[in-house]
């Protein structure tokens, strides 16, 4: 079995890129109305069994105040994973009726079994099928098609990579289904909720896709789950929080206006604080940030996560 290709993606497609703009160019008061339709569509289908998939970030936390406007009984499920900031984590218990899941293992265990993800999720998964010597994995990271013919888009996106094949360390994409995935889906499982999650579709063409598959609400997936903001941009997420007056957790620092667009003073994003995917894109990247603002974890991954070693391999300031 191989993977599909960008035209088998294509095909699955229900909604035009054209769309999904048209969505994201409304003004944020239609995009409210239009994210609790949604809502309420999701709520109504699953007779009210839903949750939140809540993190303690700005995304989730908007999400949540949409549901609860709505329906405030709806549970939070927090997958906590030990990689959280103080703030986010002092936020998330400041937060009513969060259930908070463990995951089973901790992150320690999952690098040592699974190995880091870098540079991201995707690529990560391909690193580790190449190594296995599975055939479409080595020709993508060749810059091939499975039948060996040149292929420009895995040429410009996985050939770079190559290298990774020949790390020192292990590799792998599992990280977030062991750490976040896996506990959130035995809690569905036992209690038949079905999720909404925060997630916007401008974040990833992987995301952008996925709501072209299905739109907001994939109820007929596999693991049917509601993402209510595909349609918010960042810019209508901070503009929620700046004009309900959300609370949001202190490691953002405050929300200002800068040359017309709004930003927070601090983090511009919160999540793992150990997680390699993306560090080769920021300066400062997540690890030298969280030198500064909590130098004891900073140390505990540098000098007993084997930090050091992986990021000075992959050329990354640390
Ligand atoms: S975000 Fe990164 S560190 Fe966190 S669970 Fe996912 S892969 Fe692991």
């Amino acid at each position: 079995m191989g993977v599909k290709t960008r035209e088998d993606y294509q095909k699955l497609l229900k909604y035009s890129k054209e769309e999904l703009t048209r969505l994201q160019a409304l003004p944020l008061e239609d995009k409210v109305a239009l994210s609790k339709v949604r809502i309420q569509e999701w709520y109504e289908y699953w007779q009210g069994k839903v949750s939140v998939s809540f993190s303690g970030g700005k995304d989730s936390t908007v999400l949540l105040h949409l549901v609860r406007s709505l329906y405030p009984e709806v549970p939070a499920i927090y997958a906590d994973t030990g990689m959280e900031l103080a703030s986010v984590k002092e936020f998330i218990k400041s937060t009513p009726n969060v259930v908070r899941l463990k995951p089973e293992m901790n992150f320690r265990q999952v690098i040592d079994t699974y190995g880091w993800v870098f540079p991201s999720k995707n690529v990560a998964m391909y690193v580790s099928d190449a190594r296995r010597g599975v055939p479409y994995a080595v020709m993508m990271f060749e810059g091939k098609h499975r039948d060996g013919s040149p292929s420009v888009f895995n040429r410009d996106r996985y050939a770079r990579w190559k290298k990774l094949i020949d790390a020192p360390f292990k590799i792998s994409e599992k990280c977030c289904h062991v750490m976040k995935e896996a506990p959130l889906d035995k809690y569905h499982k036992e209690t038949g909720r079905k999720t909404y999650i925060g997630l916007l579709a401008c974040e990833s063409k992987r995301r952008e896709e996925a709501w072209r598959k299905t739109g907001c609400n994939a109820f007929d997936s596999k693991k049917a789950t509601s993402k209510p903001l595909s349609f918010w941009m960042e810019q209508d997420v901070l503009a929620y929080i700046k004009r309900e007056g959300l609370k949001i957790a202190d490691a953002y620092g405050e929300i200002v206006e800068e040359k017309g667009k709004l930003k927070t003073t601090g983090e511009h994003r919160t999540g793992c604080i150990f997680c390699l995917i993306g560090t080769h894109l920021t300066k400062p990247n997540r690890i030298q940030r969280l030198k500064e603002i909590e130098p004891a974890k900073y140390k505990y991954c540098i000098e007993q996560l084997g930090m050091d070693e992986v990021m000075t391999w992959l050329n990354i300031p640390h």
